[in-house]
């Protein structure tokens, strides 16, 4: 492939940094990837992604892309101990008072921790030729000339200055681009922030071939007004992944009994039953997140050349919905086709083409926050209907696979929201809403009858 510049910076290298430079390693002679942690053995926790240690599923669409990355991922991941399964008839999903109904989808995920998929790439990365990776040193600001970025300045410990025809920000939630833009006499976007307060606490337990009559993953979702949920995944070496989440300040605790307590309170037993009797393999771990926030990149007027920004670093959402990872491969996806386009506005383009990536996922992620009365954010009534219209989606997706399908498909990102809400599916969702009335009324009316 012609290249398009001699070289490009990456900040950060977890997973929206990997999956940027993989691309820009089409387009650039060189790509150097700077990240302030030194690299650990591919499997390990590192300081700089502290969610890593935490449940992290890979979306069906993320697979999809990454595979289409590194071909042969997959495969090279099972062998190292990832379960590859089916999404819906491979896991329990429990929500608004009942389980979705199981079956074989084809829609396909990989359970597996999150350092071992972001070693594995990592390796994968850094076996291009033309792709180097400088860690341990720290991004500070930005060198620009005629309002053109023209490269990054290091800590002081570091190299100093190192220049690049397009520096990529993914550097995470806590991002300095917006400070650096205004240092380099550019306005910082508008940023949206939707606080709830959600906190999880993380253990990993041995599994036992019976769990869970040896499905993958089981889920309860939280389930407005009740603020908790949970999650057990399978990871490699034969081990659960188990984080408890609660919303608003109810944050489960890190005492093993008070793990336990918060398990049991959840409105199924699956989870309080596996892990009162599973062999603990790690400590209990807390992750804090205070709210989904949104950088409006694609609102500026002025944007210099030679910089773009992609990953949690323009926009992270509440992680209950496994979303994060898949966005940062989309927006990957996104930036190879900008690039093959041509260097012509290519930041205009490509907040553009994130921003509507970003859309579906915040909407799915802050409309379901905003089903809690406390969360602070303009409900529209579209809003509100929406919510409504998923807690009788969830009824009827107990009997109906049709129902799961369409729901998971956009849970996957596989799909635009507005399709459950086609004809066929609302019908169904309707019927199944009326069948469970019906149900429920012949049960109660033959109680009667007993009583009577
Ligand atoms: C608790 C939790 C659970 C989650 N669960 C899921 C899930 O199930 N599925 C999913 O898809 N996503 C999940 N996510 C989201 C996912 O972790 C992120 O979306 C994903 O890591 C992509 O982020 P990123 O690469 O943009 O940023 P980050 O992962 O935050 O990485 C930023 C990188 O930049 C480096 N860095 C920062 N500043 C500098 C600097 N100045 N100089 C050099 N390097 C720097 C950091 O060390 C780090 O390596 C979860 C998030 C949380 C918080």
């Amino acid at each position: 492939m012609n290249k398009i510049g001699k070289q490009a910076i990456v900040i950060g290298a977890s997973m929206g940094g990997l999956l940027a430079a993989r691309v820009l390693a089409d387009h650039y002679g060189q790509v150097t990837v700077l990240e302030r942690d030194h690299f650990p053995a591919a499997g390990e926790n590192r300081k700089g992604v502290p969610q890593g240690r935490h449940a992290h599923g890979l979306l069906a669409q993320g697979l999809r892309i990454m595979e289409g990355f590194f071909p042969g991922l997959t495969q090279d991941l099972v062998q190292q101990g990832a379960r590859q399964g089916d999404i819906i008839g491979n896991s329990y999903w429990y929500q608004n008072g009942g389980f979705h109904a199981q079956f074989d989808s084809g829609l396909v995920g990989l359970l597996l921790s999150r350092p071992l998929l972001e070693g594995y790439i990592r390796q994968r990365l850094f076996a291009l030729p033309n792709v180097h990776a400088l860690p341990g040193v720290k991004v500070e600001g930005l060198l620009s000339e005629n309002g053109r970025v023209t490269g990054v300045r290091l800590d002081a410990d570091s190299l100093g200055e190192l220049q690049a025809d397009l520096v990529v920000d993914a550097s995470g939630r806590g991002s300095q681009a917006p400070k650096w833009l205004e240092a380099v006499g550019f306005e910082r976007p508008q940023e949206e922030m939707v606080k709830v307060d959600l906190a999880y606490a993380t253990r990993i337990y041995r599994r036992r071939s019976q769990d869970f009559g040896g499905k993958d993953a089981f889920i309860i979702g939280s389930n407005a007004p009740e603020p908790r949920g949970g999650v057990a995944l399978y990871i490699e070496g034969d081990r659960w992944i188990v984080s408890l989440a609660g919303f608003l300040g109810d944050h489960p605790p890190t005492d093993e009994r008070g793990f336990l307590e918060f398990a049991r309170s959840l409105p199924v037993s699956d989870l309080y039953d596996l892990i009162k009797e599973a062999q603990p393999l790690s400590d209990i771990l807390a992750y804090k997140f205070p709210g989904s926030q949104r950088r409006r990149y694609e609102r500026l007027n002025r944007f210099p050349e030679g910089l773009l920004v992609t990953g949690d670093a323009i926009c992270s959402f509440n992680p209950v919905f496994g979303q994060g990872m898949t966005v940062a491969a989309a927006e990957a996806e996104a930036l190879s086709e900008c690039l093959s386009v041509g260097l012509p506005n290519l930041a205009g383009r490509f907040f553009k083409r994130a921003s509507s990536l970003v859309d579906s996922p915040w909407g799915i992620a802050v409309g379901a926050d905003l089903r809690y009365p406390q969360v602070e954010g303009p409900r529209s009534p579209m809003v509100n209907f929406i919510n409504w219209y998923v807690a009788k989606l969830h009824v009827a997706a107990r009997r109906d696979p049709a129902v799961v399908l369409a729901f998971q498909k956009v849970a996957n990102l596989m799909a635009p929201p507005p399709s459950i809400l086609s004809p066929g599916i609302a019908l169904r969702v309707l019927w199944g809403n009326l069948f469970i009335r019906r149900v429920a009324q012949t049960r109660s009316s033959r109680q009667l009858q007993r009583a009577g």
